[in-house]
């Protein structure tokens, strides 16, 4: 056979692939655990799932015909306040990232990451052959809001996964006024929180917000992200995003799911009540303002993992993030009932 290897783009190469997780097939095997019976907390899903109306709607959509997606456009700009013209959409927050990264890095380029945080911006980087800076973050987990010259884009998560905490509006607003690059302030959480900045939008042409409907909404498996953006950069987006890559299915749900906001902020709120009460009974957990805790361990995380893991429990080790060292887990807050099952599967792991 020949050796056609030579043809891959060499930069790719530094690509770290994306981890998976635990091997859910194996773990109930080697654990005698049934699959049905096994928790995830280790994606930070929402656990009451979308709203009963998305079920009702996917009967009717046409499925022979390529996606439109006026109606959820224009239920964005309903929920956003922001006209469509200020509105990108892409399947999953993901596929944004990863395509506002090629508009704006290429080989050579560098990109600013406070860490840790989420993963896909290095690997977003990493794909345009742009190099992801990480700068660790000031005590608490703040970032800090000096920037070095020559980023050409600068990643922000608010509030953070995995450490759960908001970036400030001065900081966003100081990063903003003192930067020439592009920034990407990812708000997949916000729903959860106090507060967002998407108002800033309208204040810079160098600030872009993303959001998703995987977390508040319920949606994770439809693959519905969106973003804010300055009216010039969402033009250059559509030049460039792929058409037609989100669904007729996601659209319709994406479009019902937005319309009933009752059920949504509903759900939030019984998560935001258990993430509170898994706080007060978890010492060591950071404060959060997402559906998720992150949690330093005395043991390490690989150990408390898997010490979980054999009692049906998943959660994130979080060693592999950049900037996390190895004892600390991010653990997404459930239904009461798997709450529970966690805390005491947790105590007894320690
Ligand atoms: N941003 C953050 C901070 C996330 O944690 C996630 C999902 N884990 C995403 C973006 C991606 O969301 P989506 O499902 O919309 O691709």
């Amino acid at each position: 056979m020949r050796d056609y290897s030579s043809n891959l783009m060499s930069y790719l190469s530094e690509v770290e692939p994306d981890e998976a997780g635990p091997d859910l097939a194996g773990v109930c095997q080697r654990y005698g655990i049934a699959p049905e019976s096994m928790i995830m907390m280790s994606r930070n899903e929402n656990p009451y799932g979308p709203s009963p109306r998305v079920r009702d709607i996917l009967r009717d959509v046409p499925l022979h015909r390529y996606p439109d997606s006026s109606l959820f456009l224009e239920s964005l700009a309903k929920y956003t306040g922001y006209p469509e013209e200020n509105i990108i959409i892409g399947a999953g927050m993901d596929e944004i990232i990863i395509t506002i990264a090629r508009l704006f890095l290429g080989r050579g380029d560098r990109a600013l990451i406070s860490v840790p945080t989420y993963n896909v911006y290095g690997l977003a980087a990493r794909f345009c052959g742009a190099l992801p800076v990480h700068k660790p973050r000031l005590p608490s987990f703040k970032v800090d809001p000096n920037i070095p010259d020559g980023m050409k884009m600068i990643f922000l998560c608010s509030p953070n996964n995995p450490t759960g905490n908001l970036v400030s509006e001065e900081t966003v607003r100081s990063i903003a006024e003192s930067t020439d690059g592009i920034i990407f302030l990812d708000e997949a959480y916000a729903e959860f929180a106090e507060k967002s900045l998407l108002k800033l939008v309208k204040d810079y042409d160098n600030l872009v917000v993303g959001r998703t409907l995987s977390k508040a909404f319920g949606l994770a498996g439809l693959r519905l992200g969106y973003a804010v953006a300055p009216e010039w950069i969402a033009e250059q987006y559509r030049r460039i995003a792929p058409l037609f890559s989100i669904s007729s299915l996601s659209l319709a749900a994406g479009a019902v799911s937005l319309n009933d906001l009752e059920y949504m902020r509903q759900t939030v709120s019984k998560i935001v009540l258990e993430r509170e009460r898994l706080f007060d009974s978890l010492k060591e957990a950071n404060p959060s303002q997402g559906n998720f805790l992150f949690i330093h361990t005395r043991e390490k995380s690989s150990l408390v993992m898997e010490r979980l893991l054999s009692k049906g429990v998943v959660i994130r080790d979080c060693s592999a993030f950049p900037g996390v060292d190895d004892h600390c887990i991010r653990v997404t807050v459930g239904t009461p009932e798997q709450n529970e099952r966690f805390l005491r599967a947790y105590r007894e792991s320690e």
